[in-house]
Order: structure tokens, then sequence, then C-alpha cells
């Protein structure tokens, strides 16, 4: 195995070969023997780092995606392992000292515990305001945010085959049970889709559904296709990274082909099935291995749509976003969202002022044709919905962002034009102020009641 990226323009599939999962976390860091060329200094950063944010890498992204000679620019590099600046300076120093003067375990955790409290782990209101309830009661594992859509966070599916830096969902993965959302109670999310027939799409999503055995997915799957009572659900979207992270969960596993005959049945059943594939550079989609991946879930009958956040240190150039755009179409791909990096986590390490993000959109856009053309964004998934950025425009001399809710709690705000005055530093929705003297977003009551309701 090369530790250098390899560009392939064709998919090469004599180079495909089964390879056993290794992967590595904060313990055993020290053993990627790509990180020996590191000063110990940038070791000893990266330690701290990832005694605080989630970290885990697999080979295959250590050999195949990360080009060693560009550290630590290289793109895929800052998407995978922990960076300095990835922690406000203060946390980062507290942190550091603890691992100078050897502190134990239960020190560097009660730290750790308390610097992700102060890190947003649940962002736009996502424990409090979507949960659902069955004769009172909390269904583990589920959310429903917008009327039609339940998104569902299957027990088994809560971790990735290596975690993204920039992760919304890390509070996940750091072991701490209450900032978990998951289940493994299939009769009762079974059970809520029957009582609610508005909803017509499921999407399974994580961590990464696509790391559970097939048999598992299959629990969740299967009564769809047998029991009438569902036969409402008619889309079924499976969120994943997988398809960068561990293309071979597609060819080489041991349960490749039932996963597909999974998905086959899934689709011959009448569902449009989505891989919602999340993408963030076009490198992802370079090697043998993930372009077999593609081929192979095309053929099921799937649809694949990739959607992915904007982040300084890793995509913050036109010219990125529109190689994505066009190598996903040619790959059979449909472009769907680009999202601004949400009010979690590291994102002022990642995050880009809404002005620039659409600036790297429009520009991007104009480099791709009409099929490249279906990413929206940048939109934020925000508490009242999703918002997105249209554009930049001067109205009646003020200057504005033109914004649209793409979804919302309620769905008449959908579609609704609306504007915020033009801030060149803004990076999230509740930095904007309205446009033209107005008080407050037209939805800003109504979400206010909802969020007061929802206690
Ligand atoms: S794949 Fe998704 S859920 Fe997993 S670490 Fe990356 S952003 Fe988070």
């Amino acid at each position: 195995m090369s530790s250098v990226l390899k560009f392939y323009s064709d998919t090469d599939l004599g180079a495909i070969e089964a390879r056993p999962f290794k992967v590595f976390n904060e313990r055993s860091l020290e053993k990627i023997p790509q990180l020996a060329k590191l000063t110990e200094a940038q070791r000893f950063e990266m330690k701290v780092v990832a005694s605080v944010l989630p970290f885990r890498v697999n080979e295959y992204v250590i050999n195949e995606l990360i080009d060693w000679s560009d550290i630590p620019a290289d793109p895929i590099f800052q998407l995978t392992f922990p960076q300095k600046g990835m922690l406000a300076p203060e946390s980062y120093e507290r942190m550091a000292e603890l691992h100078r003067r050897g502190a134990d375990k239960a020190q560097i955790s009660a730290l750790a515990k308390e610097l992700r409290d102060g890190l947003n782990p649940h962002p736009a209101g996502q424990l409090e305001m979507n949960l659902p309830r069955v004769n009172g009661e909390v269904v583990e594992g589920l959310q429903h945010k917008y009327r039609e859509t339940v998104l569902f966070f299957p027990s088994q599916g809560q971790t990735c085959h290596s975690y993204c830096t920039f992760c919304f969902r890390w509070a996940q993965f750091v072991g701490d049970k209450d900032l978990r959302i998951a289940s493994n109670q299939k009769d009762q999310v079974l059970g809520y889709l029957r009582e609610h027939p508005q909803v017509t799409d499921l999407l399974v999503t994580g961590g990464d559904p696509m790391v559970m055995k097939t048999k598992n997915l299959a629990q969740y799957l299967e009564p769809l296709m047998e029991d009438d009572s569902l036969a409402h659900v008619q889309t079924v979207r499976i969120g994943t990274k997988a398809l960068t992270f561990w293309p071979y969960r597609f060819v080489t596993d041991n349960d490749a082909d039932e996963l597909l005959g999974l998905l086959t049945r899934l689709v011959k059943s009448g569902r449009h099935v989505a891989i919602m594939a999340h993408y963030n550079h076009w490198r992802e989609l370079e090697t043998p291995i993930a372009r077999e991946a593609i081929r192979r879930l095309r053929e099921t009958g799937v649809e694949i749509r990739s959607q992915g956040p904007l982040l300084a240190h890793i995509n913050d150039d036109p010219a990125v976003w529109a190689r994505l755009w066009k190598t996903q179409v040619q790959l059979g791909i449909i472009p769907y969202y680009m999202f601004v990096e949400r009010d979690t986590g590291a994102r002022h390490y990642f995050e880009v002022p809404l002005a620039k993000a659409a600036n790297i959109y429009r520009e991007a856009m104009k480099q791709v044709s009409g099929l490249g053309r279906t990413a929206r964004g940048p939109s934020m998934s925000a508490g009242p919905g999703k918002v997105e950025i249209q554009g930049v425009a001067e109205i009646q001399g003020e200057k504005v962002f033109v914004l649209r809710f793409i979804q919302a709690r309620n769905p008449d705000w959908v579609q609704r034009p609306f504007f915020a005055k033009y801030d060149e530093q803004a990076t999230w929705l509740n930095h904007l102020k309205p446009a033209f003297g107005e008080e407050k977003f037209f939805f800003e009551d109504e979400y206010e009641a909802m969020q007061a309701g929802s206690g």
C-alpha cells in the first residue's frame, strides 16, 4: 500500500482487494506509522485535542486518501485528524497542562466533559424539540422535526468508520450516554410510523447506519416491504459516509452482497431509496474502490445524493466544489446540498462567514453544467428549519441577504423569501438581523411559541 495519493481517472478494478478493517483511536494514535514523520510537538497537540473531541480513523483513509507529503494542509488529514486550533486557546492550554503533568484518567475525563459541555453538543434544539412520543412516552432514537420526515438513529449505527473532525453529531461518539440519541426499540419505532400516516420519508441516520451488519439494518427495513400498515413510508433515505470512509462495505465486506440485495428488494417494492452520501472533497471519489462501490450501489436502483458542509481548511474554495459536483455527475451521483457548518463542536475552526459561503457557492455553480446545479445551499440546518442563503442583493439602497426556508417546522414558511441585513462576519442564522428596519423575522413569534410549547 502506498502512502502517496493516487489519482484515478477511471475505475481500475484490478486494483481492488478486500482488506481488513483496521481502526485507530485516541488511545492508539501513536501507533499510526505515518505520524512518526511529525514532530513530537505536533503529536502532543493531537493527543490533547483527541482527549476532548472524538477521533477515529481507519487504515484505508490513512493509506489511500491522505497525501502525507502535504501535511497538515491536506484536506482529508484536516477532515480526520485533530488539529490544535480545533480547541479554543484557553481550553487547549488547560488540557495540555493536564497531559504535561501526567494527570490521571479521571482528571482528564472531567475536564474533557467540562469542555465538551461548552461546545453546544446538541445544536438546533435536537434534544428538546424533536422528540416524538407515543402515549406520552418519548420514543427513543427518533426525531420528528418536519411533518413528512422522521429521522431514525438505530442504536447499532451510532458510530462511523472514521470520524470527521467537524462532526455536528460528535456528542454521540464521546461516550456520554446523556448526549446520545439512539434506539434499539424496533417495535416502538415501527409503531410510531404506523401511527403517523403523514410520514412519507424515513431517514435512517447515525453515526453511520452502514456500520451496521446487513441483518441489523434488515430488521428495520424488511417490515416496510411486508407490512401494509407501513405503506405510507414511500421514501427511505440512508445517510452515510461509508462511500468515503469504507467503500469496501459495498464491495468486499462479508455481507456486502446481502446489503445490495436488501436495497434491491426495497427498490423493487416500489420505494424510492436514496443513499444520502456525505462528501466534502472530490478526492474522496478518486480511488478505484470508491468508484466500484458507487457503481454497485447504483446497480441496485437506489439514487445517490450528495451533501456536505462548507468548511475552512477543507473545501472553502469554489474550484473544490466545482470539481466535486462535476465528478459526482459523471459518476451518476446527484449533488443535493451544500451545508453551512453547524454551531457546535469545533465550529470556530471550520466556520466560513455566510457572505463568503454564498460567494463560493455561486462561483462553483458558475463552473458546472445544469446537472451539477441541483445542489442547494449554502443551507443552515437551524432550529426553525433549513434556511438557504439565496444570494446578496441591494434593495432600496440596503444591502441584504436573500433567504428562504427549504424546509421548516411549519410547512407554510417554506419558499417564502425573507431578508436579512448584509453582515460580512455572520456565520449563522442567529447572527442575522431583519432588513428594512423590521424587528423580527416573519417566523420568529411562531417559532418561540413552538419552543415554549415543547418543554
Ligand atoms: S460521517 Fe457524519 S456522523 Fe460520522 S463523523 Fe462524519 S459527520 Fe459525523
